[in-house]
């Protein structure tokens, strides 16, 4: 059995699968629409798993943050399970290729809500996102107390494994940059607070 490579869009990964035409194989095909559930899936764990960390589960404005970003997952789940279970047919060279138009529809809807994934996971985690330190400084014996106790999240949390869901959630968004726009000078929801009061 021969297995695509997985570059990141839908077509290009069956179009040279197709140009082969190699009689007699069966072709796997892996579809950047299947990983992209997975990337998802990351995001949406990291973003309850912060709401947990960070004590805010039950605030209503975080629940609803918390199900965009789930229907946001779901939707591409189901539509790679769509594209799988609803092939393209082609029967000339015996090749089952995951529905184009299902991939492309679920390859549109993750990519155009990218940003604003990205934008719920850095506001639920804060701007320590942006400022959070690397396993070198963790390592370091005599500031380790301070760091324990003011980077430490929701009573019972161990702070390392805040820092560690801090880490994947940088590395999820790209770095610092959407965080640093979204929390630097306060959160989205303090602007919304104080505008109350203006
Ligand atoms: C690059 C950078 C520069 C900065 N520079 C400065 C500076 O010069 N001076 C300064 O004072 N600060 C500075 N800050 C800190 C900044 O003001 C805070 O990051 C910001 O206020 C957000 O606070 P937080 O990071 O604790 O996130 P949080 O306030 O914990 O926000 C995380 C989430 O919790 C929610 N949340 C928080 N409190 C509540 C609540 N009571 N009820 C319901 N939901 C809540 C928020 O809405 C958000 O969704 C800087 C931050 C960055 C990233």
């Amino acid at each position: 059995m021969h297995i695509s490579a997985t570059p990141d869009a839908n077509e290009p990964i069956i179009s040279p699968c197709r140009a082969h035409r190699e009689e007699g194989k069966d072709y796997a095909l892996v579809f950047g629409t299947a990983h992209k559930v997975i990337s998802l899936d990351q995001t949406v764990g990291a973003a309850a798993l912060m709401a947990e960390f960070n004590g805010l589960d039950k605030y209503p404005h975080i629940q609803e943050k918390l199900a965009w970003l789930a229907m946001h997952c779901q939707i591409n789940d189901t539509m790679a399970r769509a594209a799988c279970e609803h092939p393209d047919m082609y029967e000339d060279i015996g090749l089952a290729a995951p529905n184009l138009m299902y991939t492309n529809i679920a390859k549109f809807m993750f990519a155009n809500g990218q940003h604003e994934a990205s934008k719920l996971l850095a506001d639920i985690t804060g701007g320590v996102t942006t400022t959070v330190f690397g396993y070198k400084d963790w390592m370091n014996l005599e500031e380790r107390p301070f760091n324990n106790k003011y980077l430490a999240g929701k009573g019972g949390i161990p702070t390392e494994h805040r820092l560690r869901a801090i880490r994947l959630v940088k590395d999820l968004i790209g770095d610092s940059h959407d965080a640093t726009i979204i929390h630097a000078e306060g959160s989205l929801g303090a602007k919304d607070g104080s505008l109350r009061f203006c």
